[in-house]
């Protein structure tokens, strides 16, 4: 997806109002794309309307819609013990995802559903403005960097991002269900990942460039 598309104006998103409680209680009423039939509700995001560290995911799964928010499955349990075992609680972070809405039977979000929903994404990290995102698998990483490469070469490096007027560090890491399913190595290396995170964090300041 080009960074035009991703800036999209006259989407809602840009209408909305000046804080996050405000761009998410327009967000709950979205019907842009074709997953606002099969939701029971929008997933906004949860956490610190000022985070240093923001994660991105992929969509909701069933609890996920059914609880209205990120991350709260098995993968959710897997993201929470990495953020706690950097010193972290989901308290101190943001947590988002690349659709707000779930894909019917977990499939992967379509690319008119991402394009529809990217600018609510944009307006959480103009909000939010954290020093460090960490993209988590294939989507959030493809559509944040936009590459086209996956997430086993671009994991465990550190990018420049410069987009929705903030610049922050990005680290992509593997998504928590892949970890899941694949196991030892990749744990490993998402452990790996999250140290690199806390490194960012004590290295960056707001409003700085982080190595590419
Ligand atoms: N997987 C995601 O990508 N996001 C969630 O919120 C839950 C599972």
């Amino acid at each position: 997806m080009s960074a035009d598309s991703f800036f999209a104006s006259g989407h809602p998103a840009h209408a909305a109002g000046g804080t996050l409680v405000e761009v998410a209680s327009v967000a709950a009423g979205c019907d842009l794309c074709k997953l606002a039939a099969g939701r029971t509700q929008v997933v906004f995001g949860v956490g610190r309307a000022d985070a240093d560290l923001l994660f991105v995911g992929e969509g909701p799964g069933e609890q996920e819609d059914l609880k209205g928010e990120p991350f709260v499955g098995r993968a959710g349990q897997l993201l929470t013990q990495l953020i706690e075992g950097i010193g972290l609680t989901r308290d101190d972070v943001y947590i988002a995802n690349v659709v707000k809405c779930r894909p019917p039977g977990n499939r992967d979000p379509q690319p008119d559903e991402i394009e529809a929903c990217a600018p609510w994404l944009d307006r959480q990290l103009e909000l939010i403005r954290p020093r460090v995102i960490v993209t988590l698998g294939n989507f959030a990483t493809k559509l944040l960097l936009d590459t086209k490469e996956g997430i086993t070469k671009l994991r465990g490096r550190e990018f420049a991002f410069s987009r929705a007027g903030i610049d922050a560090t990005l680290l992509p890491t593997f998504h928590p269900s892949a970890v899941l399913r694949s196991g030892g190595k990749a744990l490993a290396e998402a452990r790996a990942d999250f140290v690199r995170v806390k490194r960012a964090l004590a290295g960056a300041t707001r409003g700085t460039t982080g190595s590419g």
